[in-house]
């Protein structure tokens, strides 16, 4: 082993995404970027899919770092999108791979359901166009609307960032999943459930509920958070016992764009004993559910 145990005075960023959902990195690449920035720990949550956590596990391990497996589901609550990220260490159960699996399958009749919209609004848009920028099984926003910057050259861009935005004309939620019911999934499946960017997501007057429901964490460090709401949902976990984790929503560097839609990987970072505090937190719920 290259380094020692003692990485106690790293960081990890808790929130990557890579080319199996819609990042542009192998697992494997994000992980050596990790290494390369100085991180000690790393967490691959990839939307509805665990196809690239071996990989990127495997290359953890072999540079030295602090790896944890995650997953990150869509949910609507209130007619708002609201992100859940469940961490794994020992991997989730058969049933989560399932219905992650039954998820990635509706998001493709989102998708063309979306397409279809877009159409019927003028952004002639083909099928073809966004499905071929899809490198995993999982296709979303994110592929729609690279393939409309590149196939219009910002002509759409503008538009079609309304209408596919929550709410919008050409919006189709992901899932009809509340975040109640992800983190029910989560727990169930052998796994810490954090809520991911509440900044992003404006639900704050529902966390407490969540909270209830079983909620680990909260993802207070992200790089849309300004200080103050950092502030604000660091103490609110503290305030109610929960781990405060963090991550930067890395989803590569993209042609045309210098990173898509979040951080630069690192940009949300936490102790490194974050990890360690959601591996006890996922021993304590089996511990309580084995005593019951
Ligand atoms: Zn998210
Ligand atoms: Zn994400």
């Amino acid at each position: 082993m290259k380094q020692s145990k003692s990485l106690s005075l790293g960081y990890a960023d808790l929130h990557t995404h890579s080319f199996h959902s819609d990042g542009r990195d192998a697992p494997a690449q994000i992980v050596q970027r990790a290494k390369d920035s100085g991180l000690a720990g790393l967490a691959l949550t990839d939307h509805d899919t665990y196809e690239g956590i071996e990989e990127a596990g495997s290359k953890a391990e072999q540079l030295g770092l602090r790896f944890i497996p995650g997953v990150e589901l869509s949910t609507v609550c209130e007619e708002r999108e609201v992100h859940v990220l469940g961490y794994f260490p020992d991997g989730p159960s058969r049933e989560f791979l399932e219905m992650i699996e039954r998820m990635s399958v509706k998001r493709v009749g989102r998708m063309k359901r979306m397409i279809e919209k877009l159409n019927q609004l003028g952004c002639p848009i083909e099928e073809q166009e966004v499905f071929s920028r899809t490198e995993g099984e999982i296709v979303g926003r994110a592929h729609l609307f690279r393939a409309i910057r590149d196939t219009f050259s910002g002509e759409f861009d503008e538009r079609a960032d309304k209408w596919l935005n929550i709410g919008g004309e050409a919006f189709e939620p992901t899932s009809d999943m509340t975040p109640s019911e992800a983190i029910e999934w989560i727990r169930n499946s052998g796994g810490a459930a954090v809520l991911a960017h509440p900044g992003t997501s404006g639900i704050d007057h529902l966390i407490q509920g969540l909270i209830e429901h079983g909620l680990m964490g909260i993802e207070a460090v992200y790089p849309k958070h300004g200080s103050m709401q950092v502030r604000r949902y660091k103490k609110l976990a503290v305030d109610n016992g929960l781990i405060i984790t963090g991550g930067s929503d890395w989803h590569g560097i993209f042609p045309g764009s210098s990173v898509f839609h979040s951080g630069s990987l690192g940009a949300g970072k936490v102790p490194v004993e974050t990890i360690d505090m959601l591996i006890d937190a996922v021993k304590d719920l089996r511990n309580k559910k084995e005593g019951l």
